[in-house]
């Protein structure tokens, strides 16, 4: 499978029990549906993520056509951005990968960092947005090094679910979805 922006071969990581594909140039990321899923299996349930805004309002989130296309299907994919925000998420509609440059994780990371300033989340949920801020912006830096990576997939699978209804059938257990309190 090849990195959809530099079309050279991407490297399988372990991130904390979650396989990724990585490009070693762009350092962006691939995680496939089943990746998302893994997630799902691993996350802890008394952790304090649906506080945070970008997980609460899915009608926020936009989707256009993307450049780039799925390194797994090759079919064009579309880009998800979210209103005031720069996070823009490339899909694939078909086999339901998403593709992270390093860019967008850092977007994701720095609006997690702004919500962390006006509201009160866990110490947990501090520490590992701290520790994603460090990695990003420290070039000798890898993501396998980042403890909780998962903590960035489970904001694309409920992104994600929340926009395609339909995945909502493959997925398990939705109690703790804020969308459906
Ligand atoms: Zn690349
Ligand atoms: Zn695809």
């Amino acid at each position: 499978m090849d990195c959809p922006v530099c079309k050279i071969e991407l490297n399988k990581k372990s991130i904390k029990g979650i396989e990724v594909d990585e490009c070693e140039k762009c350092e962006g990321i691939w995680c496939d549906n089943d990746e998302l899923k893994q997630v799902k299996d691993k996350t802890d349930s008394d952790l304090n993520w649906m506080d945070f805004d970008i997980w609460k309002h899915p009608e926020r989130f936009k989707a256009k056509s993307a450049k780039n296309h799925c390194p797994n299907c090759k079919q064009a994919m579309d880009v998800l951005d979210y209103d005031n925000t720069k996070i823009e998420i490339d899909y694939c509609k078909q086999c339901k990968g998403t593709w992270l440059d390093k860019n967008e994780l850092e977007n994701i990371i720095a609006a997690l960092e702004e919500e962390l300033l006006t509201k009160s989340v866990n110490d947990y949920v501090k520490a590992t947005v701290e520790e994603a801020k460090e990695l990003i912006s420290n070039p000798e830096s890898f993501l396998s090094e980042w403890k909780d990576f998962s903590t960035i997939l489970r904001f694309l699978q409920y992104r994600i679910l929340s926009l395609h209804p339909e995945i909502h059938d493959t997925m398990v257990s939705f109690q703790k979805n804020p969308f459906n309190r």
